[in-house]
Order: C-alpha cells, then sequence, then structure tokens
C-alpha cells in the first residue's frame, strides 16, 4: 500500500468523523433521537433531526444530505414508504439510507432492502458499529 493511501485509509477509519458530512437523523422517539443526535454531532457530523415521515421527505427534499439513518416505524409516513420515494426521485436516489429498527427477526432487513436502504441497524443502535457503517457509506465500498 502506498503511504498515501494508507493515511487516507487510516483517516477514513478514524473514531472522529474527519470532514462535516451532513447526516439526517429520522426519529420520532424524543429520547432516542436526542441521545443519538448528541453523540454524531460530538462525532464531527452535522445533523439535522425529523420527526415524522413527512417531514424526513421535506427535510431531504431541501437539504443537501450525505446519508439518512431512517426509523422504519416512523407517524405519518413509515420510514419504508419514505425511503421508497426517496429512491425513487433523482434528486435524492443517490443519498444512502441506513434503516434503523426495533425488530430484527420479522423480515424487516429484507423490508428495507427492497425498498431501497443501503444498510440496516438494530435498535437498540450500537453506536461504534452504526458509526462504522456511516463511514463506509460515506467514503464509498473500498475499506
Ligand atoms: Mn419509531
Amino acid at each position: 500500500m502506498q503511504a498515501l493511501a494508507r493515511v487516507a485509509h487510516e483517516t477514513a477509519v478514524a473514531p472522529i468523523h474527519p470532514s462535516v458530512d451532513k447526516v439526517l437523523l429520522v426519529e420520532d422517539n424524543e429520547f432516542n433521537r436526542d441521545m443519538l443526535s448528541r453523540r454524531l454531532k460530538r462525532s464531527g457530523w452535522q445533523v439535522e433531526v425529523a420527526g415524522d415521515g413527512i417531514q424526513a421527505l421535506e427535510h431531504a427534499r431541501r437539504g443537501a444530505f450525505d446519508l439518512i439513518l431512517m426509523d422504519m416505524s416512523l407517524p405519518e409516513m413509515d420510514g419504508w414508504s419514505v425511503t421508497r420515494l426517496l429512491k425513487e426521485n433523482l434528486q435524492t436516489r443517490s443519498i444512502p439510507i441506513i434503516a434503523l429498527t426495533a425488530h430484527a427477526m420479522n423480515g424487516d432487513r429484507e423490508k428495507a432492502i427492497l425498498a431501497g436502504c443501503d444498510e440496516f441497524e438494530t435498535k437498540p443502535v450500537e453506536y461504534s458499529r452504526l458509526l462504522g457503517k456511516m463511514e463506509w457509506l460515506i467514503t464509498g465500498k473500498e475499506l
């Protein structure tokens, strides 16, 4: 591995996020939303939040987000429907979406992938694993 490539690699996996990438956090549970939002900001992410599916659509369409964390169980419109609409739209389809769901065992992962989610994380979120997936989606697939 070339020295420069190694430096880039080490930077990409550093615990503190190196750039100011912008994430949309969609979560209707206020406690979970505030906690995750605070942790992401401490890790160097720029965070905007949405508390229901309609808000999520509106935010995603007018913010230039690098990534979306999408709770699947949401009021107004569920996360699967929001994801499907975002992935059908040329303007938003390239934004990576990580599905968050409390239900690991009932086919939610398959439903999330079918809706167009790029990754999947079960709640309660294991933070370091989630960060790893976020970094991986942002920096490309080479890690
Ligand atoms: Mn929810």
